[in-house]
């Protein structure tokens, strides 16, 4: 039996051992960089690099590119890049959205979002979220870490949060909103998905208490709406959160054989 093999990241071609590290600066070879104040302090005095070791470096941008420490400096280590070892690829248009809950879950909630593929995450506030001050520093260096480790080449945008029914009343028609509801009619979450129409996506996943029945009726009157079931069970939002950008990838997304948005 043959299986195709047209996906240009195909998972052969991926170096998973060499460290890998965000960086802001634009990347082209032989244009040394000068790494930041906390990128070379990781790298020197955290993982002990010295002058050769290699590192995987991206912007988000321009693809991901082999670089060799040169001067291993604490504050201020120098990178030569060297090649390009991947382009950067397409992504989908995937927003996640999702209440904010307490810290650790919340680290991981979005850790995982990342992982997943999602492209933008945006925190929304409902009735029942159990708010606290969200820790937007923290965030995002959860987001830069999980995309290192998993050699995710575009860290998503992090959008300011936003209130239920603002989001839902500047909600653009283009983009389906995946509604993630226990109470979905269509019990089958891959043939709701794939009557979804193509186009820019968003999957929205519930706070721990669920949403109110304002929320619901808000919710469901959304011409761009779809209902997703995950199951007979009821799952706590990050678990929740994994499985909805798992099937969404699956069938609409970048776990399809060529990854292109379809
Ligand atoms: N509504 C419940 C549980 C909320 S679980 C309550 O009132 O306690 C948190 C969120 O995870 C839900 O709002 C929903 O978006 C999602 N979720 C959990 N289990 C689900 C399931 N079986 N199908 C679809 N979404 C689910």
């Amino acid at each position: 039996m043959t299986f195709p093999t047209s996906r240009s990241q195909s998972l052969p071609d991926y170096d998973h051992r060499t460290q890998r590290l965000f960086v802001a600066n634009d990347l082209s070879a032989s244009t040394p960089l000068i790494l930041s104040r906390e990128a070379s302090h990781y790298l020197v005095t955290v993982l002990r690099f010295s002058e050769g070791d290699s590192v995987l470096v991206f912007n988000g941008r321009q693809g991901e590119w082999l670089g060799k420490l040169g001067k291993a400096d604490r504050k201020a280590a120098m990178l030569d890049v060297i090649r390009q070892t991947r382009t950067q690829p397409a992504f989908t248009d995937l927003d996640y959205l999702f209440a904010p809950i307490k810290a650790g879950r919340l680290d991981y909630i979005v850790q995982k979002a990342v992982e997943m593929g999602a492209s933008r995450l945006i925190p929304v506030i409902t009735r029942h979220t159990q708010h606290a001050r969200l820790n937007i520093e923290r965030m995002n260096a959860n987001m830069i870490e999980a995309a290192e480790q998993c050699g995710v080449l575009r860290v998503p945008e992090l959008a300011p949060e936003i209130k239920l029914d603002a989001l839902l009343a500047r909600w653009a028609p283009s983009r389906t909103l995946i509604f993630c509801d226990e109470r979905a009619e269509q019990q089958n979450p891959i043939a709701a998905l794939q009557a979804t129409p193509r186009g820019p996506l968003a999957v929205l996943i519930g706070p721990e208490g669920g949403f109110s029945t304002e929320e619901r009726d808000l919710l469901l009157k959304l011409p761009s709406v779809i209902r997703l079931s995950l199951g007979p069970r009821i799952l706590r939002a990050d678990t929740a959160g994994v499985a909805a950008l798992a099937l969404v990838q699956a069938v609409l997304g970048d776990w399809r054989m060529n990854g292109l948005p379809l």
